[in-house]
């Protein structure tokens, strides 16, 4: 048995890739607790912004260090975006690891992985197997981007869009149901690009309404909506899909301000507040989730108080304000213009600010209400209270539901009745 010590780094759509190299090892795998108890160290990079580069170096050299002493080595992989993003010339400044695979060839990965070790590659039936599961899974539907946002370094390190078969998907949805799995959320670079490049136009809604039909599913929830291809069209077809798709649109809006948006390179002749309508006018009770930046260059008080204004009056249920930062090989890191780190973060704290006030008032709206609740885990600190997630609550980046009483356990949805609000989560008595 090969003990593997895996290391994820960055988003949601990592963590499905590691878990789909830790599943191409077939049953020939087990978890090491710690890098010292394994036979390979698996570190999937980020290198989105520079502070995730730095995190992957950190952390590939603090595992290198901690390894360093055992007279038995274990192989140190290193896959990812700073694979990708930095290629061959890692492998001169960081001796210590022994394979360097960047995302294009993660599907060899095991393979290779097994070589190293002087073992064969295991029978593969052509579904990824996955290592432990919860109540929900990521499903990563596309890799790639075909987008050209002035900040962002992903199409660069992740090519162009590539869609994942829609058959692949839904076979890989049910054996995730077989699995206990009951909320799947779909990631991606762009979901609404969903299926272009298989020159299928109805795509995301096509593969939406497919998945809605696996059995044991209770929760779809689709993640990174592009704004401008979230339109009239795509909002009809997902509005006749029914539960269990969930109303939930996480529109990554990053500024609120035409010249800004302009100079990001996204979508500007359209305000977001019409995107939201438009939304809302499909969906009346939808939850928006979106991503803002604040200290893009050129942005002056007047484009940050057109920020905030729009904060205020679109409350949507759930927002992420980052500051920016000037990439090195994006467009925008050579703008004019650039705004000061101190200004940038007293920008974010204020937009903050506003949200908490919005999240709030919404989930005040919850008190005394039922709602079914998608138990994930025990707390890791209080016998018998468990943390869950009502439907406007996606997994680890939105607000939780703190859960206690008779029949509550991982896995299952309970109906319960929410006895208090806070700013950002819920709790609820079964
Ligand atoms: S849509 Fe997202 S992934 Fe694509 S270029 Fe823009 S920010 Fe990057």
């Amino acid at each position: 048995m090969i003990k593997v010590y895996s290391h994820s780094l960055g988003c949601p759509k990592n963590l499905v890739d590691t878990e789909n190299i830790l599943a191409g090892l077939g049953d020939a795998f087990s978890f090491a607790a710690d890098p010292e108890g394994a036979h390979v160290v698996l570190i999937n990079t980020c290198a989105f912004i520079r502070p995730a580069v730095e995190e992957s170096l950190e952390t590939i050299f603090s595992v290198a260090q901690a390894l360093k002493d055992l007279s038995q080595k274990p192989l140190l992989v290193v896959t990812g975006c700073l694979v990708s993003r930095y290629g061959p010339g890692l492998a001169r400044q960081i001796p210590e690891a022994d394979l360097f695979v960047p995302i294009s060839e993660q599907d060899k990965l095991p393979g290779r992985i097994l070589q190293k070790l002087g073992l064969v590659l295991p029978d593969q039936s052509g579904v990824p197997r996955k290592g432990p599961f919860s109540s929900f899974a990521y499903l990563k539907i596309s890799e790639g981007c075909n987008n050209r946002c002035a900040f962002c370094t992903i199409p660069f390190i992740r090519g162009r869009l590539k869609s994942r078969p829609l058959d692949e998907l839904v076979l890989e949805a049910r054996h995730l149901t077989d699995l206990g799995v009951r909320e799947l959320v779909l990631v991606s670079q762009d979901s609404t690009a969903y299926g272009r490049d298989l020159g299928n136009r109805r795509g995301l809604a096509a593969l939406a309404g497919e998945l809605c039909r696996v059995q044991g599913l209770e929760r779809l929830r689709v993640m990174y909506l592009y704004p401008s291809g979230l339109d009239r069209s795509l909002l009809a077809q997902l509005s006749e899909i029914g539960p269990p798709f969930v109303p939930y649109f996480d529109v990554p809006l990053q500024h609120a301000h035409p010249d800004i948006l302009k100079q990001m390179g996204r979508p500007f002749q359209q305000d977001p507040e019409q995107v939201l309508g438009r939304i809302r006018e499909y969906f009346p009770g939808a939850a928006v989730r979106t991503t803002l930046i604040t200290g893009y260059p050129g942005e002056k008080e007047k484009h940050f108080q057109a920020l905030l204004d729009f904060v205020r009056r679109a409350r949507v249920q759930h927002l992420g304000v980052f500051p920016f930062y000037p990439e090195e090989g994006t467009r925008a890191a050579s703008f004019e213009g650039q705004v000061p780190g101190d200004i940038q973060d007293k920008r974010r704290r204020l937009v903050m600010q506003e949200q908490r006030k919005n999240s709030r008032e919404h989930l005040k709206g919850f008190s005394g209400k039922m709602m079914d609740i998608l138990v994930d885990a025990p707390h890791p600190e209080w016998p018998g209270l468990y943390t869950g997630r009502v439907w406007f609550q996606a997994p680890e980046v939105d607000g939780i539901t703190y859960i206690s009483g008779p029949g509550v356990a991982p896995g299952k949805t309970v109906r319960a009745e929410i006895t208090r609000s806070l700013d950002y989560d819920l709790e609820a008595l079964a």
